[in-house]
């Protein structure tokens, strides 16, 4: 459960504003959910035979015996409040969430025991154009952030409940006759979540399942519709995907729609955001029966993607300018044109001199600060009512002195504006 350091949460913030930004036009809407929710939330609708509840769980009984688990995945939350809250009066419902998820998993690049999600669940649309909705705004993030050459798109179908119960069969039949060629994991599963072994890694499996049968030929016709319509939508504005009939996502709410984000540039944590369709969800949580669709991404696979795209943070954590004071009388004066400064030019960011140090000793940590400017106040500007400026960096601005009343303008001639957001 790794911290993140002050030198990192500035592309964190960059992230989530981009996000935050990005959803609001989209006309969704901010849900904050509890971090624990009861273990039986998690194992109604994760999936008992899943790799989450199987063995990733924080599950603790808490003083009064009732099992408590952190929540490994936000989705099984959301709905849980919607129905709680009866926000499923006015449908669709757009919502989003962000914040920490907890898996007992082996951490590693990409890979945490506490990481973070982005999260959007949308309910009671039932056609393709919400994940088509979903899949254009990812896209444009994407975009903004920089990181839209290194990310690609997977889709599949999952179809509809009998289809997968009939398939099932099918595959358990054929895997079931090449049971030697299976490795370990994938044995065990075929008898609990068969479908979970085309997402298997390993060298042998994956050789048996060159020829196994396609999940892709059981479809039924609503749901090759609803695939139909959302390729027609995504093929109509332009953005590139791959069907991939081997997607099948570890997490038993989908049905229809599952895609996923993935790049090549992490490693084996490849996948940056992954969702889909989930029609049973809302009933099986107890709900009337509602439709619903989201995704999920990976905070810290995008950090480390955008980090791969050589995209940093968006605006610098340097002061502007860093004052360097005489003694406590020149300290109050700057304590009274900081004020000044701040009321004029909200934007300037500004470090005051705290705590003991010779002028001397603050001009190095004002160097060091990696401020462009010192402002300074010896007995002659404090007798004077003035500030002298002094550019730190190299080719920056020679001293000089200003009237205190003056020196609001000089900062927004010599610092400007902060630029204003550049379209994408
Ligand atoms: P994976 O196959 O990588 O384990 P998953 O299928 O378990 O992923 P989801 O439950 O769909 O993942 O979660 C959505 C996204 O959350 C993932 O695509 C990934 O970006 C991120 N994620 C999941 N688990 C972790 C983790 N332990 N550490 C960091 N990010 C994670
Ligand atoms: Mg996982």
């Amino acid at each position: 459960m790794p911290d993140i350091l002050p030198t990192q949460t500035a592309v964190w913030q960059r992230i989530e504003r981009e996000v935050g930004a990005l959803l609001h036009a989209h006309a969704y809407r901010e849900i904050r959910l509890p971090l624990l929710e009861p273990t039986e939330l998690f194992c109604r609708s994760i999936g008992e035979v899943t790799d989450i509840v199987e063995k990733e769980m924080y599950t603790f009984a808490d003083r009064n015996g009732d099992s408590l688990t952190l929540r490994p995945e936000g989705t099984a939350g959301c709905v849980r409040a919607v129905l709680q809250n009866g926000l499923l009066q006015s449908l669709p419902l757009r919502l989003w969430y962000a914040g920490p998820m907890f898996r007992h998993e082996r951490p590693q690049m990409g890979r945490q025991r506490q990481f973070h999600q982005i999260g959007v669940e949308a309910f009671g649309v039932a056609g393709p154009d919400i994940e088509a909705e979903h899949l254009l705004l990812l896209a444009r993030l994407w975009r903004r952030l920089g990181v839209a050459p290194l990310v690609r798109l997977e889709i599949n179908s999952l179809g509809s409940a009998a289809a997968r119960a009939a398939y099932r069969e099918a595959l358990v039949a054929y895997l079931g006759a090449h049971l030697d060629a299976l490795d370990e994991d994938s044995r065990r599963r075929l008898g609990t979540n068969p479908l979970r072994i085309l997402d298997s890694k390993d060298p042998g499996t994956r050789e048996v399942l060159a020829g196994a049968p396609s999940l892709d030929t059981w479809l039924d016709e609503e749901s090759r519709a609803h695939m139909d319509g959302l390729r027609a939508l995504l093929d109509a504005a332009g953005v590139v995907y791959r069907v991939n009939p081997a997607l099948v996502r570890g997490l038993d709410y989908y049905g229809k729609t599952v895609y996923e984000w993935v790049t090549d540039s992490l490693g084996a944590q490849g996948t940056v955001c992954a969702g889909g369709r989930y029609d049973a969800l809302v009933t099986q949580l107890g709900g009337p029966p509602t439709t619903g669709a989201g995704f999920a991404m990976g905070v810290e696979r995008l950090v480390l993607l955008l980090g791969a795209a050589g995209v940093g943070a968006d605006d610098a954590a340097e002061p502007h300018v860093f004052w360097v004071v005489g003694d406590a009388a020149a300290q109050r004066f700057a304590f009274v044109v900081a004020e000044a400064l701040r009321d004029r030019l909200p934007w300037l960011r500004m470090q005051m001199h705290c705590g003991e140090g010779s002028m001397r000793s603050q001009m190095k940590k004002a160097d060091r600060s990696g401020a462009t400017l010192a402002l300074i106040v010896g007995a002659d500007e404090l007798a004077a009512d003035e500030i002298s400026v002094r550019g730190l960096r190299a080719g920056g601005l020679p001293q000089s002195r200003v009237p205190s009343a003056g020196l609001a303008d000089v900062l927004a001639r010599q610092l400007g504006t902060p630029a204003s957001d550049a379209a994408d």
